[in-house]
């Protein structure tokens, strides 16, 4: 019986990676480690100055669909900035294909995420937003590839991605 049970719990256990890896975030607390002012206002401002899908995403603490995101694809050098304040979050140098449907990255820029406990699920997960306007972006978890080990596991539509070539966005306020 006891043995049964184990096998009962372990193969429970075994169902959690099955988890949706980007699914439904925490609100957003502070700003720890973040070097950027934050922007103040409220959410509800940003209605109607991203996509519907963006504010649901990045002021609703949604999750995107697994592999809805033609960044997810996305392979050019640049770099990716919040689609509602437009502060830059990643480098292409640092993404990788993670397989799991979501563009993935090894590590933000320094200082312009923030980050929070989420315990929404069975396990607590890290949540992350942007640091300026506190716009949720995704999760970070800990099996990532070198050089961090850490994938940062982001929603597509709260990002907009900018080829090298071209100039970044003036950050909105
Ligand atoms: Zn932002």
């Amino acid at each position: 019986m006891q043995r049964r049970s184990l096998l009962k719990t372990l193969a429970g256990l075994s169902l959690l990676p099955l988890l949706p890896a980007c699914s439904r975030a925490a609100t957003p607390a502070a700003v720890p480690g973040a070097t950027v002012a934050r922007l103040d206002k409220a959410r509800t401002a940003w209605r109607g100055q991203v996509s519907d899908a963006a504010y649901r995403v990045l002021f609703e603490d949604g999750t995107e669909r697994a592999g809805s995101s033609p960044l997810d694809n996305e392979k050019r050098r640049g770099q990716y900035v919040c689609a509602a304040c437009h502060l830059p979050l990643f480098r292409s140098a640092d993404k990788f294909d993670s397989g799991t449907g979501w563009p993935s990255f090894t590590r933000p820029i320094a200082g312009h995420t923030g980050s929070s406990r989420d315990f929404r699920m069975i396990i607590p997960r890290t949540e992350y937003h942007c640091a300026r306007c506190g716009g949720h972006q995704g999760h970070v978890f800990n099996d990532g590839p070198p050089p961090t080990g850490q994938r940062w596991c982001n929603n597509g539509v709260a990002l907009h991605f900018v080829p090298s070539d071209e100039t970044l966005p003036a950050l909105r306020s």
